[in-house]
Parts: C-alpha cells; sequence; structure tokens
C-alpha cells in the first residue's frame, strides 16, 4: 500500500461549523437565537477546559452559552433541570460527564426535553435514531460516519466493523450507518467477540471506540481498509508526561491502510463541530 490518506478533522470541522453559523445567524435574525446551557463539575479534572472549549466553538459560531455548576444533590439537579427546560430562550442543555457521585445521570437525562437534547442522548432521541427518523443523534458517532463520508470511498455495499458497542458511539455508528438507504453492512465487536481480529480483518471500513489505547494493531487490519479511531486515552510515557492516544497503534496500521485518521486531530475536532450543529438543529426544531 502507499502513503494514506490522512483524514484530519480541522477541514471537516471547520465546513460543519460555518455552516452551523450560517444557520445560526439566520435564526438569530428571526429572533430565535441558539443557546447552548452546559451544567458541569466544577471539580471534576479538566471541567473547566472542555467547558471553556465549548463556550470557545459555540461563541465562534455566533451561539450563545451559559453554565450551571452540578448542583449538591440529584433532586436539587433535577429541579435546575425541570428549569432550564422551559427557560426562554435556552435551546439546548449538556450534561457534562462523569456526574459527581450521588447523581443518577440516566434518570437525569431522561427529565430534559429532548427538544433540547443537544447529544441525542435522551431515550426519545436514541428511539428515533433506532428508528431512523430525523433528530439531535450522538455528536461523536455523527463525526465518526463524517470522516468515513470524508475518505471519499464509497460505503454503500462495502463491510464496515465496528470495535465498541457504547450506546452513544459504537452502537450508534451501527444505527447510523443502517439508517441509510445505500449502507455499509455492518458488525459490531464488543468484549465478548470470541475473534476480534478476524472480524476486523474483513473490514473495509474499520471504526474502532473501545478505550483501550493502541489495541488495533498492524495484523488486525486489511490492506487498503479505511480507519476511523474514535479512542481517546492519556497515556503516560516514559518520561512521565501524558500523550493523548487513540485505539489504534498508528504506526503499524497506517501503511497498510487507505486512509486513516490520527489522534488528536481526528475524529476529536469533528465531534466538537457536530455538537455545534445540533445545537442549531434543535433551536431550528423547537416549537
Ligand atoms: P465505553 O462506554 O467504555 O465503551 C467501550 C466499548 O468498547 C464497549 O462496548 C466495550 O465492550 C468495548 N471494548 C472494550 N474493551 C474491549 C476489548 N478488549 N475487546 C472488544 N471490545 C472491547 O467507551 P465509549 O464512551 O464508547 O468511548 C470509546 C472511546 O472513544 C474512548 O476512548 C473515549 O474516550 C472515546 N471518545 C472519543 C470521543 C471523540 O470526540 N473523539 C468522544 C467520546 C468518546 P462491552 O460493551 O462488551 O463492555
Amino acid at each position: 500500500m502507499g502513503e494514506p490518506v490522512l483524514l484530519k478533522g480541522a477541514p471537516v470541522a471547520k465546513r460543519i461549523r460555518e455552516a452551523a453559523a450560517s444557520e445560526a445567524a439566520a435564526l438569530k435574525a428571526e429572533g430565535r437565537e441558539p443557546h447552548l446551557s452546559v451544567i458541569f463539575d466544577p471539580k471534576a479534572p479538566d471541567a473547566r477546559m472542555y467547558a471553556d472549549s465549548q463556550r470557545k466553538a459555540c461563541e465562534a459560531a455566533g451561539l450563545k452559552f451559559s453554565e450551571n455548576p452540578y448542583p449538591a444533590s440529584h433532586d436539587a439537579l433535577i429541579d435546575l433541570i425541570d428549569r432550564l427546560n422551559v427557560e426562554r430562550g435556552i435551546t439546548g442543555l449538556f450534561l457534562h460527564t462523569p456526574a459527581p457521585a450521588g447523581i443518577r445521570l440516566e434518570e437525569a437525562r431522561a427529565r430534559m426535553d429532548p427538544e433540547r437534547d443537544v447529544e441525542g442522548i435522551h431515550p426519545a432521541n436514541l428511539g428515533a435514531l433506532v428508528l431512523g427518523v430525523p433528530a439531535a443523534f450522538p455528536c461523536t458517532a455523527e463525526a465518526a460516519v463524517e470522516m468515513m463520508r470524508e475518505s471519499g470511498v464509497p460505503y454503500a455495499g462495502a463491510r464496515a466493523v465496528i470495535v465498541g458497542r457504547s450506546p452513544t458511539v459504537g452502537r450508534a455508528v451501527a444505527l447510523l450507518l443502517l439508517a441509510e438507504k445505500k449502507s455499509a453492512t455492518v458488525t459490531v465487536c464488543h468484549s465478548a467477540t470470541a475473534d476480534i481480529a478476524s472480524e476486523t480483518l474483513r473490514a473495509d471500513f474499520l471504526i474502532v471506540a473501545m478505550g483501550k489505547p493502541g489495541f488495533i494493531r498492524g495484523a488486525m487490519v486489511r490492506e487498503g481498509a479505511v480507519v476511523i479511531d474514535v479512542g481517546t486515552n492519556m497515556v503516560k510515557q516514559a518520561d512521565g508526561t501524558e500523550k493523548l492516544t487513540g485505539d489504534v497503534a498508528f504506526a503499524e496500521v497506517a501503511p497498510k491502510a487507505r486512509a486513516i485518521t490520527p489522534v488528536p486531530g481526528g475524529v476529536g475536532p469533528v465531534t466538537t463541530a457536530c455538537l455545534v450543529r445540533n445545537v442549531v438543529r434543535c433551536a431550528r426544531n423547537m416549537k
């Protein structure tokens, strides 16, 4: 195989953000400005940084952004969600994870107004994903599919193998693909898959979302596959510093791949852009 195409997220993210920004401007002119409100845990590592990056991404696209710390108890969180659900002007809600101890996250997610659920994780929106009807869908899964398209390799009729079945990433990628009429044939692997390599070796498109740094080795990948690495793992280096690492052993896999996403700089920036797009979608669809 020759040099693989490096599928960088930045140009894809830019296209998505620009389209979202122009739609946001039109909505604002109609008095329906998109506004994302997040609930975050100021004590959680990196939460401040993550909230700041969300603010930056929203404001760069002309969206309003506000933040609320997680209240001290689950009941107080439910009260806050009830208030934000009806607050005029707030068009999107986002719950940071991990939530503080004592918070029952699934209950809290189900309490959100599904029309304001910019992550596509409310049971009603996940149900819409199963049915293949329009809604806000999980951003990371959408980003992975965007990167499959960015490869320029058609996936209609191809074999897509997904490693990971979490509801908002691996399983959601499978459902997004299955919702398309001219789609790939989808296989989903998980921790009980008997022989992962025999599955991944059949993949024309290999989408990996495991949270296991460097798990996918060169010998597990077919020559000419398109490889989408969703994994983001902080791995300690010999010198004590930490490095963001994907689930794919890039140096081994890249020479066999037709196209491959790097980590960092691949799926990640596209996920943020898909979140901004979802905020705009929710504002547009709000009754
Ligand atoms: P998760 O909820 O922990 O799910 C991991 C999945 O991988 C599970 O389905 C698990 O199988 C499977 N798995 C784990 N070890 C395995 C093994 N040895 N063999 C086969 N399957 C295995 O994680 P997630 O939320 O889906 O996230 C996955 C990765 O994506 C993480 O690195 C996360 O940080 C990253 N991520 C990236 C972005 C982004 O924007 N780039 C966004 C979200 C998440 P079981 O179901 O059988 O346990």
